[in-house]
């Protein structure tokens, strides 16, 4: 394990941020920590750099115990959702600064800056200043100069999050190619889920302070330990009393047994897809319509319309979970599901 966090608590005044965190990063895997806004992801984060202390607990980085180590001793990369340029610096000259600190000799710094604004395609920029650059160029110089002492942990706190939406898709893609690359453990802060399921190895979901899930992210969509993880990691509607995505409802047009009757209240095309609103009979508007969606060509092949009647069921094997939990140990999961060390953990559920 590169990276090993036991038994680690934090407060403010009252408030607990983080609530026994217990996870273990394997070696050049690539992490996502997955939350709303306000879980402690980022406090996790800076726990683990060494920028902000624990009130119990220990981080192990590569098996020696970092907890006392002041950040610069842990040998971590860090880069911030905001860049921590010098502005009056070349791009060259920022990739360079961790280097220059530690005295390297002057070729060997030439030869790690060079080979690494080519690892972040920006070889052609080294003389430009960082307001010469775009915002994603910006946080690809940072992740070039947070690599240039070569960290053993790479940390990133929402480093494409105040980016707009197109040049985060790309640097998504540019991330996982990276990391395929260079193979640096490597952890990222995200409240984005398609960022996490997208770009990561393995993702923890955390939310008020406690760690909801840990796997994969096929694990965690097809099998959330929980109403949270569910309805936090994709879309989610209810069909007779359970929680189940959009697309794993059956759509028919003539009754059958167990399916529930309904009638279609809106129709909207969206892209490729459709989405129904489907009233079930006897239901008001308050109780809220079941969500389906379906591709445009299935919806044409059925005939489906405003108005038109229909019977849903889930689809076999959708993974479905009771949409109100009667006590928090209902989601007490069977087992723990990362496989690596620390269980999963019961949460809030929403
Ligand atoms: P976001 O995605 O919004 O950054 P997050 O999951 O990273 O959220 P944290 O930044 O870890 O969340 O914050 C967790 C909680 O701890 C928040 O409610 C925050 O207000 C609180 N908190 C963080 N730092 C401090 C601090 N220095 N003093 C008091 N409260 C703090």
């Amino acid at each position: 394990m590169t990276i090993e966090v036991l038994g680690v608590n934090k407060n403010f005044g009252d408030f607990v941020a983080l609530h026994d965190i217990n996870l273990s990063f394997g070696s050049g895997k690539l992490t996502a920590l997955l939350g709303p806004s306000g879980g402690g992801k980022s406090t996790l984060l800076r726990i683990i750099a060494g920028l902000e202390e624990a009130d119990t607990g220990t981080v192990s980085i590569e098996g020696v115990d970092a907890t006392n180590l002041p950040a610069r001793k842990r040998n971590v990369g860090f880069v911030f959702q905001h860049y921590a340029v010098f502005k009056h610096m070349s791009v060259a000259k920022n990739v360079a600064f961790g280097l220059e600190i530690r005295n390297k000799p002057k070729p060997e710094i030439r030869k790690r800056v060079h080979e690494l604004l080519e690892l972040v395609h920006l070889e052609q920029f080294a003389q430009r200043l960082p307001s010469q650059l775009s915002g994603g160029q910006r946080q690809r110089m940072a992740l070039a100069r947070a690599l240039a002492v070569e960290p053993k942990v790479l940390l990133l706190d929402e480093p494409f999050g105040a980016l707009d939406a197109q040049v985060r898709k790309e640097l998504r893609e540019w991330l996982r190619n990276l990391h395929d690359e260079v193979q640096v453990t490597t952890l990222f802060v995200t409240h984005d889920q398609q960022e996490a399921l997208e770009v990561a190895n393995e993702v923890v979901v955390i939310n008020q302070g406690r760690i909801e899930q840990i796997g994969s992210p096929i694990d965690l969509y097809d099998s959330p330990a929980n109403r949270f993880v569910m309805g936090f990691l994709g879309e989610v509607t209810t069909l007779g009393g359970d929680l189940i995505r959009p697309h794993d409802i059956v759509v028919r047009t003539s009754p059958a047994p167990g399916t529930a009757a309904g009638r279609i209240v809106r129709y909207q095309r969206v892209g490729f897809e459709v989405r129904l609103y489907v009233r079930p009979d006897g239901a008001v508007p308050e109780d809220g319509d079941v969500v389906i969606t379906l591709t445009r060509t299935f919806a044409d092949a059925l005939g489906l319309e405003l108005g038109t009647a229909v019977w849903l069921e889930p689809e076999r094997g959708a993974k479905t979970v009771p949409a109100a939990a009667r006590s928090q140990t209902e989601w007490l999961p069977a087992a723990d599901r990362s496989g690596e060390g620390s269980a999963v953990a019961v949460g809030a559920v929403a």
